[in-house]
Order: structure tokens, then C-alpha cells, then sequence
């Protein structure tokens, strides 16, 4: 007996670290891959994904929602096991709040953050820190906030917080920042840092800055403070957002920004040995595909020429008498004649159908498929590594996750 419980708090991990990456299928993983290939090498060379596969999950809904979940009912399914429907957050199809993984840490003395480079009140952070019946009752989940007593509050989302609501948080404690740059002066947890007005910046507008991995590497140091150990949430957020713009060049951007960070925490947990990673996504998005068109041809080296989001290259064209150069110019390629005239159309429209057409032009060059707007059914991957990622193998449900997590936690929890 002794022998046995022995075991079970050898194999127990101190730290627990969820990874989402929101809207990463497999497609995503695989055409990062061959984004991060070298051309000079003979072999493809493996990504952290490759290395850190464990397992597959399926990420369906509560039956009145379908078989295709929004990032919410994923959100409350990884951080509670439970399934609901579409836009609840950490409530059931009955809205009856489900206790959620950053709670039940938190009664066991365990330091809880989040790290995400959407608002920090988006679906999935929020479904893992607080309870709605509506994903977009924003202000709410702000406030709520407040009593969730998370040591480490870091992304985006400026504008859900009013001043009254930030001195709230500031009387309990929290530090508070809103720049990058005052990142260095958090040296103790509680921080609320809310570093973009919404999102952080897209990372292929701002590549030097790889804002997650260094929101992440601040919560490890911060979390890792607490004797009993943390809990800590981190979300590649804006993959998702890439996709329903079904924008290539954008997403390979922001799958290399979290796999960044995924760095981070890979390396924490080769050094800490009492930490586990899992690194998951919510759900597909965009129905992207590797390829199209009946050719059997993908070209990630048009996905490096381009040097802006396909947005600002919009507002750039828009903003200049002598458009098309700089268009050229931060594509990478040079469109052709007929091209240039779907594209002079298209600006006259405005800055949305500009940065369409943009994206269907770089998608044509690299022969980028997608099939929607919106998220698909597919299984995603399970990444982990640490005590307890053999758990994880193999396939399981979206809510199985949570439940494996749940059974490492401290014995108090269960
Ligand atoms: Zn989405």
C-alpha cells in the first residue's frame, strides 16, 4: 500500500501547464512543418508538435449544440469535463455552474494564470477562470474576475476593464500593467496585465516582439514562487482568428508564436522534472488544407516572403496614390496583370475587401485550401510531456482531458 501511494505521488506532477492552441488541427501542425522546413536539408525537420504528440481528441459539443463546437463549449469541456452547449462558459445545458480546473487548483493552495494573446476575458481563458451563461457577456466576465483570486492575469482586453474596475483590482493586490515593457517590473505575482487594447499584436506584424512566450515565461516565474505548485493556462488564441479570415500567412505567423512558447514551457518542464505540459486545441478552423485545386503542390516559401498581416498590407494600398509597389513589396511576389485588376476592384471596396483578395492572392501563390468561415468537426492532436503524459495517449474526448488532469491534481481535489 505504502509502495503504491508512493508510486502515485512520484508520478503526481507539482505544476500542471494546458496549452490551447484555438482552432489548431492537424492541418495546422502539419503545414507548420513544412513553414519551419529548411529547403537546404534533405530531411523534413520534426517541430516541438512532433515531438510532444501523444494522442488525439474528439472536441464535439453537448448533444443540443451538434457535433461542431464553438471555442466556449471546448473551453468548458477541457476545464471542467463536462460538455455544454455552444457560447457557455463553464455553466451546463442547464446553466449550473461546473467547478473549473483553475478553481478546484486554487482550493488546494496551488497558484492558478492565465497567458493568452486574445483579451483576457475571451471564451477559452474565461471558461477556465470563471462561470457566464454567454460567452459574449464580456464585462461580466471581467468583473468576475475579480473573485476568481488568479495570481497571473496576462494577454489583451483593455477595454472590458474600467478604471473603477481596475482600482478593484489594484486594492487586492494586483499589480498593473499595460506595456510589454513594464513586464520586468512583475517580479511577485498578482498581476493583471492587460497589454493591447483587444488582441496582442498580430505576430507577423511584430515578429521580434513573440509577446506569448514572453507572457508565458513571466507566469513560470511568477507561478513557480508557490511551494505547492500552479496550475497555469496559456492560449495561442489568434490561430483561430487567422482561420475564420481563412488568412495563411497570418496563421503560419501565429502557430510559430506559440510554438514559441510551447518552447518555453517544454524547456521548464525538462528542467523542473515535477512539471507536466499538455498542449491541445480547442477545435479546427477555416477547414484548412495543405494543398488544393487538384495539385499536389503547398508552397510555405510564399507564406515567408509576405511582410505584413494581408490587413495592413490593405490599409497600406488604400492610404497611397502609388499602390501597387508597396503591395509587391510586402507580398513578395508580383501579382500579374489580372491580378493587379481584381486587386485595384477590390480596394476601391474598402479595406475588408482589399484584405480578401489579398488573402485569396496568397493563397492562390502557395495553393492554400480552405472550406469555411467557420469551425469544423475534426479531432485534434494531445501534446505532453512531464509526469502523467502517458495518460494522454492514444484517442479520447475533449472532456477525458480534464478528468486525467483532474485525477493529478493533489488527492484533496478528486
Ligand atoms: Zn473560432
Amino acid at each position: 500500500m505504502a509502495n503504491n501511494a508512493q508510486n502515485i505521488s512520484q508520478s503526481r506532477p507539482k505544476n500542471i501547464i494546458i496549452m490551447i492552441g484555438d482552432g489548431m488541427g492537424p492541418a495546422y501542425t502539419s503545414g507548420y512543418r513544412y513553414y519551419k522546413d529548411n529547403p537546404e536539408t534533405e530531411e523534413v525537420e520534426q517541430t516541438v508538435f512532433d515531438r510532444l504528440l501523444v494522442g488525439m481528441a474528439s472536441t464535439y459539443p453537448a448533444r443540443v449544440s451538434g457535433y461542431v463546437t464553438d471555442s466556449a463549449a471546448a473551453a468548458t469541456a477541457l476545464s471542467t469535463g463536462f460538455k455544454s452547449y455552444n457560447g457557455a462558459i463553464s455553466v451546463d445545458v442547464e446553466k449550473r455552474q461546473l467547478a473549473t480546473l483553475l478553481e478546484k487548483a486554487k482550493a488546494l493552495g496551488l497558484s492558478t494564470g492565465v497567458a493568452v494573446s486574445s483579451q483576457v476575458n475571451h471564451a477559452t481563458p474565461a471558461a477556465f477562470l470563471t462561470h457566464s451563461e454567454s460567452r459574449k457577456n464580456y464585462t461580466e466576465i471581467a468583473e468576475r474576475y475579480l473573485d476568481t483570486d488568479a495570481d497571473v492575469i496576462l494577454g489583451g482586453g483593455q477595454r472590458y476593464f474600467s478604471e473603477e474596475l481596475i482600482n478593484k483590482f489594484t486594492a487586492k493586490g494586483y499589480q498593473h500593467i499595460t506595456e510589454m515593457s513594464q513586464l520586468n517590473s512583475v517580479t511577485t505575482p498578482k498581476v493583471l496585465g492587460l497589454l493591447a487594447d483587444v488582441q496582442l499584436p498580430w505576430v507577423i506584424n511584430d515578429k521580434q516582439a513573440n509577446q506569448l512566450s514572453l507572457l508565458t515565461q513571466k507566469s513560470l516565474e511568477l507561478l513557480s514562487q508557490n511551494p505547492n505548485g500552479f496550475v497555469l493556462l496559456v492560449e495561442g488564441s489568434l490561430i483561430d482568428w487567422a482561420g475564420h479570415s481563412n488568412d495563411i500567412a497570418t496563421a503560419m505567423a501565429e502557430m510559430d508564436g506559440f510554438a514559441h512558447s510551447i518552447e518555453v514551457v517544454e524547456q521548464f518542464v525538462r528542467e523542473q522534472k515535477d512539471t507536466l505540459m499538455i498542449v491541445t486545441a480547442d477545435h479546427n478552423t477555416g477547414g484548412l488544407s495543405v494543398g488544393a485545386n487538384g495539385e499536389y503542390v503547398w508552397k510555405p516559401e510564399v507564406l515567408h516572403q509576405v511582410k505584413a498581416s494581408p490587413d495592413m498590407i490593405a490599409a497600406q494600398a488604400i492610404a497611397a496614390q502609388e499602390w501597387q509597389p508597396i503591395v509587391t513589396n510586402l507580398l513578395g511576389f508580383e501579382p500579374k496583370i489580372q491580378e493587379f485588376a481584381t486587386l485595384t476592384n477590390a480596394r476601391m471596396q474598402g479595406n475588408e475587401a482589399m484584405a480578401i483578395a489579398l488573402r485569396k492572392l496568397i493563397d492562390i501563390y502557395s495553393n492554400t485550401g480552405w472550406t469555411t468561415e467557420g469551425h469544423t468537426g475534426d479531432d485534434v492532436q494531445v501534446f505532453a510531456a512531464g509526469p502523467g503524459a502517458k495518460l494522454f495517449s492514444g484517442h479520447q474526448d475533449n472532456t477525458d482531458i480534464a478528468n486525467k488532469i483532474f485525477s493529478l491534481l493533489p488527492s484533496s481535489a478528486q
